[in-house]
């Protein structure tokens, strides 16, 4: 059986990288991480696989350019108590955990995942964050982000869901998450019950970027969890060299439609240090998805958004948010407050 895959010597022995000692570099700077159902999916003879390039860690990623930054969406200028961002009035982002089943190498918080990231919340850490929650009768959805909080024992999770399913005022209960693609056996019985809060809808984010990440296994991982009442939604990461195509971005689309998952968010690349290899342009990533409008169902349309830099939130960046060219935009916060992009500070 296929063991996951965390050193650069591992993907050595599996003959999924070279010599290289920049890849040695790159792995003491950020986590490598990949699990046995993304490996099966790597053609080891294909130089430009989109899986693979998700995953193995490359030299490029030692070059970090002047416009990224380690906390690129803002997430530290946001956060009253360890372990919660609370950016909008009506929702907060709970991060329990900061340890992921694979470690993407676009990941826009990789200086904060990994076995030397920020770690797990203590037990009086995630009292506090569970009390600022139960303090803030604004707060109408708690989303677990992370890292992955699907990495937690269904028995760790189930102790935060059933904490929020004692406050009133939190109705929606939304998990961001790479699991049910990268390790869809995680999806059992003892998880799912573990998802559900009494009393609260139960919304899950499945991360996935390429249509050939939507197996059979994750498939039934999705069947497993719809059936039991947690609604999906999708969110996707725009990256050159992986899904920046019309065809490939339909597909992964009407892949997320043709098993009951709402296509939701589609990111602009994040500033994450090390990730220029990943970006595309603004204008790049409208025309992509225009073209998509044109070709596809209603249905499969996500959202492409833009996370402000600096913390100032998501920002659709269509037409009417996003002014500009040239690569030099301004776009406009949820608030009303505009933005330059890429950020002049
Ligand atoms: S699973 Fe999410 S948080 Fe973890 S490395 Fe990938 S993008 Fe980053």
């Amino acid at each position: 059986m296929t063991v996951a895959i965390k050193s650069v010597d591992a993907l050595r022995n599996a003959g999924l990288v070279d010599d290289d000692p920049a890849l040695d570099a790159v792995a003491q700077k950020y986590a490598v991480g990949i699990t046995p159902a993304m490996l099966a999916l790597i053609d080891p003879d294909d130089p430009d696989d989109p899986i693979a390039r998700q995953f193995v860690p490359t030299a490029p990623e030692l070059l970090t350019t002047p416009d990224e930054r380690a906390d690129p969406i803002g997430d530290l200028s946001h956060s009253p108590v360890e372990g919660i961002v609370h950016r909008y009035p009506d929702r907060v982002l709970l991060k329990a955990v900061h340890v992921c089943p694979v470690y993407c190498r676009f990941c826009f918080r990789r200086e904060m995942v990994g076995p030397q990231g920020l770690g797990t919340l203590t037990p009086a850490e995630l009292d506090a964050a569970i009390g600022y929650i139960a303090a803030h009768e604004e707060i109408w959805e708690v989303i677990l982000t992370g890292g992955d909080p699907l990495v937690l024992s269904p028995r760790r999770l189930r102790a935060i869901t059933e904490r929020l399913a004692l406050i009133p005022h939190v109705k929606i209960v939304r998990f961001h998450t790479r699991v049910p693609v990268v390790e869809p056996e995680r999806i059992d019985a003892d998880m799912i019950a573990a998802l559900k809060a009494s009393g609260k809808t139960t919304y899950l984010a499945v991360h996935a970027n390429h249509p050939r990440e939507l197996t059979e296994a994750a498939t039934a991982a999705f069947d497993r969890m719809i059936e039991a009442g947690v609604m999906l939604i999708s969110q996707t990461v725009l990256l050159r060299g992986v899904n920046d195509s019309v065809e490939t971005l339909a597909a992964l689309m009407r892949g997320f439609v043709e098993n009951r998952i709402r296509p939701y968010y589609l990111h602009h690349p994040d500033l994450a240090p090390g990730t220029a290899h990943f970006r595309l342009g603004i204008e790049e990533g409208q025309a992509l998805v225009s073209a998509l409008r044109g070709r596809i169902s209603g249905l499969c349309q996500p959202v492409y958004v833009l996370d402000i830099p600096g913390g100032h939130g998501k920002a659709p960046i269509n037409a009417a948010n996003v002014r500009g060219g040239d690569g030099c935009f301004t776009v406009r916060d949820w608030q009303g407050g505009e933005h330059p992009y890429p950020p002049t500070d």
